[in-house]
């Protein structure tokens, strides 16, 4: 930790920040942000609308999918999934996203359209003309918490090799969204230095792919990974010495995602945490995990990358909210009837439940 980073993390809880380390070095605008307040560095250096619009740029590489859920009440076959959409579709409420993934000649132009008009950038999807897109198929126990997964056709991803658009090889902020490692690492290999890199991960990677998966934790800066998943990698049963292990492995932040139970941020110097917002209507869960990150990831971009305490503790609140709207519909169909009006009420209301 450099000493200038020391004396200022001496501050209240709020303006406690994550180390500098934590940050890549490319941008000089991320990493000035670790030292002083946005705000007050945009009002000085009177930053152009290039500049902030370079700022944002959101990266995700991930699965596209066809999924098929069972709940208890329903069945939907063949619905749009895969964590690179819900996680871009999420992270679109608040910023400009770029998507990273393959497809097959079954790919639907509707949902390239439903992508644009949510702002996100679909120019890094690769069609292969004679393939099918990855299928997964899932079904929820009564509790709508826990699932068993019935089927997985890897497809055109079995065999996929990103390539970044030009444009997306300088995003400043990147999200690894749930596939294999080696995917993760072939697309770090080919940007430019991004500011802040997070990945998510699953016990199907953990168990087959783990060398890939350990050399990927060492070039994240932070890790989004469900409760009982963290439990896997790290073989320890308590929610907070897992986090604590992880961190050990590379990244400076580990987020686990407790489902129903809410989030928590561990790094180093700090752990936050936050519980879900209460549903009523749960009609199916798939997804909420990449809607979490998206927002939170979206979040993060759109205050250009400032990384102080009350930034991640907003960011959290953001992810939970957005997923929360996401799990009341199949695939993307609550998205689709909400804006960010939507989230800026359900928010305040969250608020109001946690404040004490
Ligand atoms: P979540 O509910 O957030 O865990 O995300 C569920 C999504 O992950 C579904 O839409 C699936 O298509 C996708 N998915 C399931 N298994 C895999 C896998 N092995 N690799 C990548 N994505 C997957």
């Amino acid at each position: 930790m450099s000493r200038l980073f020391r004396r200022i993390n001496k501050g209240t809880a709020s303006t406690r920040l994550i180390p500098q380390k934590m940050l890549r070095t490319r941008s000089f605008a991320v990493r000035t942000s670790v030292l002083f307040p946005m705000r007050t560095f945009f009002d000085t250096m009177q930053c152009s609308l290039t500049h902030t619009l370079l700022l944002m740029s959101l990266l995700v590489v991930g699965s596209i999918a066809y999924d098929t859920i069972e709940t208890p009440l329903a069945r939907r076959e063949n619905v749009l999934g895969g964590s690179a959409p819900f996680f871009a579709y999420a992270a679109g409420f608040f910023c400009p996203v770029q998507m990273v993934g393959v497809v097959g000649a079954d790919w639907l132009p509707e949902y390239t359209e439903m992508f644009r008009k949510q702002g996100v950038d679909t120019s890094g999807i690769e069609i292969v003309p004679d393939g099918k897109t990855f299928r997964w198929s899932g079904k929820y126990h009564n509790n709508m918490n826990d699932r068993d997964t019935l089927d997985t056709q890897l497809n055109v991803l079995g065999t996929f090799q990103p390539k970044l658009p030009e444009n997306f090889r300088r995003a400043q902020f990147v999200f690894l969204a749930n596939g294999a490692p080696s995917t993760g690492l072939a697309a770090l290999d080919q940007i430019q230095g991004a500011d802040l890199v997070v990945a998510d991960t699953m016990n199907l990677w953990i168990n087959t792919t783990r060398s890939d998966l350990d050399a990927l934790m060492k070039r994240i800066d932070g890790l989004v990974i469900n409760d009982s998943e963290a439990k896997l990698l790290t073989d320890d049963i308590n929610t907070v010495t897992a986090g604590r292990k992880i961190l050990a492995m590379g990244p400076k932040f580990v987020i686990v995602k407790k489902g129903e139970h809410g989030a928590m941020f561990v790094s180093e110097y700090e752990t936050y945490v936050v519980p879900a917002f209460p549903v009523e209507n749960v009609v199916d869960p798939t997804g909420a995990g990449d809607s979490f990150a998206g927002g939170l990831m979206g979040y993060i971009a759109s205050q250009q990358g400032n990384l102080d305490g009350e930034t991640i503790k907003n960011a959290l609140v953001y992810g939970t909210i957005v997923a929360s709207f996401g799990i009341e519909g199949f695939s993307f169909d609550r998205y689709k009837e909400i804006s960010r009006s939507d989230i800026e009420e359900r928010r305040e209301a969250f608020r109001k439940m946690t404040s004490f």
